[in-house]
């Protein structure tokens, strides 16, 4: 009997054994930390071993195959010891591949994946597709071709998800951008980032197809050295023809199969030039899926807006308050500054993630009239930004950030959380920092 090893008892980790369990392996689940107890109870509902506080090394080690949650680097020491054994280590989602034939759409990129994958979603729910949305929103993908099986899933891919895939194949796969992020984990070097990013084509075909932004020059770069038989569909956000969707005079334009169809743009729901690119590529999906134009058109149009992603949270003494907590990198912040029309007092700060101001620099000086510095260690901000805007101050809490930009703010501006960084040294996660801001602005409205 194979003997199957999970490293992590989240929810890809989870959806794992259990699909693993359902296919007659011997599975043995481990977890560093804590397992949540709807976790602890699916894993003993389906019988499956588990630990958590810590890893039994013989337990681990003496594994045919490890399915490691992305979460985990390859650098923990036993990960490090796993490989050195030459056990082979998988994803959850190449796991989950072996045991469906439903058609993968799969999106990655540095930003915009949320958006585009549930956006994508939407519009194949809205077709009547029986489809499943998985990766990092939703449920396992495991888990589902487990216990609820669906015809078509869309699959939103980090790199590190991708990092461990090796023989899964994405019948359509989207890559939005390619900008600086997590460079932690790939040795500070872009072109292993890149690289992580490209597995998403890895094993397709000419029955498949690659959706990608034409003008983004790291992909651009990578392209010219991949020998590919996928199908190729770039878009871009100005009048090309040669792309698969672009805009012209202020229509966006789908050519696929010879099958033009158009929508203004002024008709979709998310705004924003960034939101263009995500509408292009679910648009671009949904056409190669067959789904029906007016489908589509009315989809991209009655989309709700995701949360955290430059959410409206409320206007207080004519300043109007966004919330952006998701911008964790300077290029989703890059474009939350772009689509700026008013004075901004700018929220930075968190886990720098080995980040470079420099692309934001312009847009901060047009836009930004003080910044507040919202992290345990502002230093590198502040060598940074002081003397590039009148007033770059620090907070150490939410209340004490929102409480210096109420100060701050005059009205007719705008006070922008896009922080540039992972939230971890004062908030539970992004959700957790983007929640407090809501709650401190709905207090204000309220009073
Ligand atoms: P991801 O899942 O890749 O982190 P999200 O959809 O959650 O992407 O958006 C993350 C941040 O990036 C938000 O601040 C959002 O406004 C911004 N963003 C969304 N789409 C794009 C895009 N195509 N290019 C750049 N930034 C984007």
């Amino acid at each position: 009997m194979k003997r199957l090893v999970v490293l992590g008892g989240g929810e890809s980790g989870v959806g794992a054994a259990v699909l693993a369990k359902k296919q007659g392996m011997d599975v043995w689940l481990s977890d560093m930390g804590h397992i949540k107890p709807k976790y602890v109870e699916m894993l003993n509902r389906y019988d499956i071993s588990w630990e958590d506080g810590g890893h039994t090394e013989e337990k681990i080690l003496n594994a045919d195959e490890i399915v490691k949650s992305p979460g985990i680097p390859d650098t923990a020491p036993l990960v490090s010891k796993a490989i050195g054994l030459g056990i082979p280590i998988i994803s959850e989602i190449e796991l989950a591949g072996r045991y469906t034939d439903a058609k993968m759409v799969c999106i990655t990129g540095s930003n915009g994946k949320t958006t585009t994958t549930l956006l994508t979603y939407h519009i194949l729910k809205q077709a009547g597709l029986n489809v499943g949305l998985a990766g990092n929103v939703g449920n396992s993908l495991a888990l589902q071709v487990a216990t609820d099986p669906h015809d078509v899933y869309v699959i939103e891919l980090s790199s590190f998800q991708l990092d461990n895939m090796y023989d899964f194949k994405a019948n359509i796969a989207v890559l939005l951008n390619i900008t600086p992020d997590h460079l932690d984990r790939y040795d500070y070097k872009m072109e292993n980032y890149a690289a992580a990013k490209f597995r998403i084509m890895r094993n397709q075909t000419k029955d498949d197809s690659f959706i990608y932004w034409e003008d983004d020059p790291i992909i651009a770069r990578q392209l010219q050295h991949i020998d590919t038989e996928a199908r190729l569909l770039p878009f871009a956000d100005r009048d090309d023809e040669r792309c698969a969707a672009y805009i012209k005079d202020g229509i966006m334009c789908f050519d696929v199969d010879g099958q033009p169809w158009q929508i203004p743009t002024g008709e979709l729901s998310l705004v924003g030039r960034h939101n263009m690119y995500n509408s292009m590529a679910a648009g671009l999906s949904a056409s190669l899926l067959h789904i029906k134009k007016d489908v589509i058109r009315h989809a991209l149009a009655d989309f709700q807006a995701v949360e955290h992603r430059l959410e409206y949270a409320g206007t207080v003494d004519g300043v109007r308050y966004i919330n952006d907590s998701k911008a964790t990198n300077v290029n989703a912040c890059w474009y939350a500054l772009e689509s700026m029309t008013e004075p901004v007092v700018l929220i930075l700060g968190g886990v720098d993630k080995g980040n470079d101001y420099t692309e934001i620099e312009h847009l901060v000086k047009e836009k930004v009239r003080a910044i507040v510095c919202l992290g345990k260690d502002n230093a590198k901000l502040h060598s940074f930004f002081d003397g590039k805007v009148p007033v770059v101050t620090d907070a150490s809490s939410m209340a004490e950030c929102v409480d210096k930009c109420r100060q701050l703010a005059t009205a007719g501006s705008t006070v922008l959380l896009s922080p540039c960084c992972a939230s971890f040294d004062l908030f539970r996660n992004m959700e957790d920092r983007g929640d407090q801001f809501k709650a401190l602005v709905k207090s204000m409205m309220n009073k």
